[in-house]
């Protein structure tokens, strides 16, 4: 038997002044039937209904015998007439969202996400894929280059050309940008790495590779070597204000402010740079953490529709919790910058009162209409499965550390999910994450997983972080600004007295974003949406609302006035004393030994003795 013949794609950045890509479609042997064609709703990594079809502006279709008559189905779906083949669909996209998820095209570079502009041929979604990818005509395009991760069929090193892909799984998950990038690369463990920067950047190039290098070499080591790539390449956009990053199978997406890419001559890591790097850790550690221990609902993708997992925490979460542990076990930053970002992770999930009334499995499971779909009420409704699950993993670290006196570690269950999942391909079932703690660590853990998983109480982080000498320590919000993470900057006495809003200015005073659950604010009856103008008829300049409340006491009553929508009215709030929602963590001094021990093999991961008493494989 012979090979199926491959679908074959062509796109074109055809009209980047109109943010237009030209893409066609050939299938060979069309379903006799009529053949049937979707493009996805979602991408991989983020879950979210987009709807992409919407930037299909049109698609007409031809085959040998001239042009084929096409219905479309539904939002997103194309059925064209009974045709002999080859049939050819053949659309435009507009590409205009500066973001990982979609795609964008203008004069000065292109990006796109395949699942944004590659209609999937229905029935023959496991066939292979050629891609030829043209280059922009005119001569202003001459110098563009071209960086993918997927593999170039007739294509030279960063040229346009064709490309391919085993399946459609695999042609969607290869992003590629096109432009006048700057370009790095380094080896880490034997793979070939590359960094295509794109945007205007003064970045210390030469500084990115070595920091990501150590990123990427420890990332490998921990799930062992050889890595489950043979080359990789990270795509980052840099931007005035930004942030976001998708994970792929052998790539990555970023984008980013230019100021937090380090520039030559600074020694020091900025805390812009160091979310940098965590982002970076993060996307890269994805490589084996969803992208290939992935959940048995994702094998393969429904991107038609919704489709939902409990285990968002387990790949989002635990991602998060390594990502910026590999900092400091990478040797990136200290002990003490490492316990400030986790203090800021905490104090995000200690601000949410959200956090008592939704699980991280019920957050997995309401991804797309709860957390991706965020309202001004989301800090009293819903609880992060980043965050709480970046919680919930250094919990069930640390507690099988201490169950098991420091012989098995939640570094031990990632590796046996790899060796059970990942490599296999096999889906993670909804049980399986914490039948697999249970099994690589000999413990009991059912009590664990149904409060931190399945409950709402806080999990129990003082005394856990106490036993590798580490202070977890509650104080108030200094400012808005304040993230936590390290002690007050000025000693108080005691909590300033606040409304429990946040805000932004807004012309004439300052416009309330939230409103937070049991604060003055609410007890009042003050709205998200409203337009504060005055505090004691003393008007409101933008910024300044923290200051202007907190010069007065704890339990005053102060008369506000508010704009909703066109009204102006007049509110008294009660004011309260500021919440000790900021998290501290510290490196405690005056510890014995073994907690020293215990420490030291959590920050720095090394294995304190279970590998070497029960041999390679345990
Ligand atoms: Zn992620």
């Amino acid at each position: 038997m012979s090979d199926p013949p491959a679908i074959h794609y062509r796109l074109s950045p055809s009209d980047p002044g109109a943010h237009l890509f030209e893409v066609t479609c050939t299938v060979s042997d069309p379903d006799p039937r009529g053949q049937v064609f979707w493009l996805p709703a979602w991408t991989p990594g983020s879950y979210m209904i987009r709807d992409f079809a919407r930037h299909v502006v049109r698609l007409r279709a031809t085959s040998g015998s001239g042009a084929v008559v096409v219905e479309k189905t539904d939002k997103q779906t194309w059925r064209c007439a009974p045709c002999d083949g080859p049939l050819t669909v053949l659309y435009e996209v507009y590409a205009w969202d500066l973001s990982v998820r979609a795609a964008h095209l203008d004069t000065t570079h292109g990006y796109f996400n395949g699942t944004s502009v590659f209609l999937c041929t229905a029935g023959k979604e496991t066939r292979p894929c050629i891609l030829d990818i043209q280059a922009p005509k005119g001569g202003a395009y001459g110098s563009w280059r071209l960086a993918t991760a997927m593999q170039p069929l007739e294509a030279s090193p960063h040229g346009f050309g064709t490309y391919r892909a085993a399946d459609y799984d695999e042609l969607v998950d290869h992003p590629v940008e096109m432009g006048n990038f700057t370009l790095l690369s380094f080896e880490a463990c034997g793979v070939s790495h590359e960094v295509a920067i794109s945007g205007r950047h003064r970045a210390d190039t030469h500084r990115l590779s070595v920091d990501l290098k150590r990123i990427c070499e420890h990332h490998i080591r921990f799930f062992g070597e050889p890595a489950p790539v043979d080359r990789y390449l990270f795509l980052i956009m840099t931007v005035g204000e930004g942030y976001g990053g998708l994970e792929h199978r052998a790539s990555c997406s970023l984008l980013c402010s230019r100021d937090s890419l380090p520039r030559a001559g600074e020694k020091d890591i900025s805390d812009d740079y160091r979310g940098f790097l965590a982002l970076c850790s993060h996307e890269y550690f994805h490589t084996w953490n969803i992208k290939r221990i992935r959940p048995a609902v994702f094998t393969p993708y429904d991107l038609r529709h919704e489709v939902h997992t409990r285990l968002l925490w387990a790949f989002e979460g635990i991602t998060s919790y390594y990502d910026e542990l590999a900092l400091v076990r990478s040797g990136l930053i200290s002990p003490a910058s490492y316990l400030e970002l986790l203090g800021q992770t905490a104090t995000r999930v200690w601000r949410s009162r959200g956090r008592f009334k939704q699980s991280v499995a019920e957050s997995s499971f309401d991804a797309w209409t709860k957390f991706y779909k965020q309202d001004e009420n989301a800090p009293n409704a819903i609880v992060s499965y980043y965050t709480k699950g970046a919680l919930v993993s250094l919990a069930l670290d640390l507690t099988i550390r201490r169950a098991t006196s420091g012989m098995r570690s939640l570094d031990d269950v990632m590796r046996a999910l790899w060796e059970r999942y990942g490599k296999t391909s096999k889906g993670v079932p909804e049980q399986a994450v914490e039948q697999i703690a249970e099994e690589a660590t000999g413990l009991s853990l059912g009590a664990f997983f149904d409060q931190a998983l399945r409950g709402t109480e806080d999990l129990p982080l003082p005394e856990l972080l106490a036993e590798v000498g580490v202070a977890f320590g509650l104080r108030a919000a200094e400012s808005q600004e304040d993230k936590g993470g390290k002690p007050a900057s000025v000693a108080a006495d005691k909590p300033a007295a606040v409304l429990g809003v946040r805000s932004v200015p807004e012309a004439g005073g300052c416009k309330l974003t939230h409103v937070f659950e049991d604060s003055a604010a609410q007890a009042a009856g003050l709205s998200a949406g409203d337009v504060l103008v005055a505090v004691n008829g003393i008007r409101v300049s933008g910024d300044k609302i923290g200051k202007m409340v907190g010069s007065h006491g704890v339990g005053e009553t102060v008369s506000l006035h508010v704009f909703r929508r066109d009204e102006l009215m007049e509110f008294q709030v009660e004011l309260k004393a500021a919440p000790l929602d900021t998290c501290v963590l510290e490196l405690l001094d005056a510890v014995d030994e073994s907690t020293l021990a215990c420490r030291e093999a959590w920050l720095r991961g090394v294995v304190k003795s279970a590998r070497a008493l029960a041999g390679p494989g345990a």
